[in-house]
């Protein structure tokens, strides 16, 4: 087996060449999913020999110029020299999926992989072997978030050591911002809670979604101080809301965050400190989190539901939930998706789905939130279904919660 340090070398050596004659070659990083899978069912023998079917399989794809490295348990660095254009790396790429497409044989069962791959391109994406790796590496975890065959790396969108620091400082400067978007009773339409949304408009990227940066914190050790961030400017604009009893404040809770220790601890303290009762919170945790790490996702939303917090379970329904995890989840609500809410109008099935899903919430004893209302059709038609809340732009948009609190608490003095 190679490894690191010859894959360098081998770059090394195509950088002079390349210094020469003005050419250009790639570097792919491949991981092959699955392989970790064999190690745990069938033994690490297997899964080595597995390994070596898999490096053989991506070295009979390509052509004998082409070097292939394994450089860790399911990983794998490959050196394309003589690339015209990225056209030529995204061919390569092309033939190593169709090499995948059957189940690995040779094996005492034959077995499924699936691989993601990314590309860094000399000299548009890195003048040295280390860089070079990087950005193929950090191509090939875009290509595993966009769940795409391959990435080529882009500047712009994948450069994330930029991001990193950027982001790092931007919450360390509390230069983030908490939105709140209001959740409706939809019997009685009062707005009962609000949702806490992060927002960041950094001054080189722009605003930046959080659907972007907070995969990407997860990603990195910056999970525990956004999840801190966020707990903590959330309180702090909840606490003064607080007192008229009349609001919850549902608060986004990352997976990765529940994996560190004192992520309850930390609540409390930011509980007391704001002076905020732990039932006004609600916890919303997605479902693919609880499905990813069961054990302790149980005890840590069970330590949370014995302070009084509530559970909900975000974004049910697109997922890998089953029946089975949400009976053993101290949940305490479920938050149905904004796909599935926002087809409900023009898709009859979606719209049975939606009402299936609330009956068997209300047979688990869960109250039913719909996000993603965006008009007053599905608002009824949820509402005719017997479902509890209502979240969506139809029902309020997400604006600074400085602003709704000012709002909240002038329209409570004068009632
Ligand atoms: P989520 O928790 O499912 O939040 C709902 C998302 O739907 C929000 O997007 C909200 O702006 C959007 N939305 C609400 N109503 C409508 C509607 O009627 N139509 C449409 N099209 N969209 C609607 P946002 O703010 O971009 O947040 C994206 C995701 O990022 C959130 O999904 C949540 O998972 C995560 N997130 C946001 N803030 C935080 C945070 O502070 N911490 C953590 N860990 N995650 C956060
Ligand atoms: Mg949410
Ligand atoms: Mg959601």
């Amino acid at each position: 087996m190679l490894n690191r340090p010859a894959l360098f070398d081998v770059i090394e050596q195509q950088i002079a060449a390349c210094i020469g004659t003005g050419g250009s070659f790639a570097v792919l990083m491949l991981r092959a999913h699955g392989l970790r899978e064999i190690a745990l069912r069938f033994g690490y023998s297997q899964a080595e020999h597995a390994g070596e079917i898999v490096q053989e399989l991506i070295g009979m794809s390509l052509r004998p110029i082409d070097c292939v490295f394994q450089i860790g348990d399911d990983s794998y660095a490959v050196v394309l020299p003589d690339m015209l254009g990225r056209n030529h790396g995204l061919l390569a790429a092309a033939r190593l999926s169709q090499a995948f497409e059957q189940p690995l044989v040779g094996m005492e069962a034959p077995w499924q992989l699936r691989i993601s791959m990314g590309i860094a391109i000399y000299p548009e994406h890195g003048q040295d072997a280390e860089l070079l790796c990087r950005r193929a590496g950090m191509a090939l975890d875009e290509a595993q978030r966009r769940r795409e065959p391959c990435v080529i790396y882009q500047p712009d969108e994948t450069q994330v050591e930029v991001f990193y620091e950027e982001l790092r400082e931007a919450i360390e400067a509390n230069h983030l911002q908490v939105f709140f978007q209001p959740v409706h009773d939809l019997l009685s339409k009062r707005m009962v809670a609000v949702e806490s949304l992060a927002r960041w408009t950094s001054p080189r990227h722009g605003e930046v979604s959080p659907a972007r940066f907070v995969p990407f914190s997860e990603q990195s050790d910056l999970i525990s101080a956004l999840t801190r961030w966020s707990i903590n400017a959330t309180l702090r604009h909840a606490a003064p809301l607080c007192a008229t009893g009349e609001l919850s404040f549902a608060i986004n809770l990352s997976p990765r965050a529940f994996s560190r220790p004192g992520m309850v601890e930390q609540l409390k303290g930011a509980l007391d400190v704001w002076g905020v009762e732990p039932t006004a919170i609600i916890a919303e945790v997605t479902e693919t989190a609880l499905a990813n790490d069961l054990e302790s996702g149980v005890q840590v939303l069970g330590q949370l539901r014995d302070m009084g917090v509530r559970i909900s379970i975000d974004d049910f329904g697109t997922g890998y939930a089953s029946i089975s995890y949400l009976h053993r989840f101290p949940a305490t609500e479920l938050k149905i998706d904004q796909s599935l809410v926002g087809s409900m109008q023009d898709d009859p099935h979606t719209s049975r789905l939606v009402g299936a899903i609330i009956n068997m919430a209300r047979h688990l004893d869960l109250a039913t939130v719909a996000e993603g209302i965006e008009n007053q059709v599905t608002q009824d038609r949820l509402t005719d279904m017997g479902c509890t809340y209502g979240q969506g732009f139809h029902l309020g948009r997400p604006e600074p919660a400085a602003n709704f609190a000012s709002r909240f608490l002038a329209g409570h003095a004068q009632r």
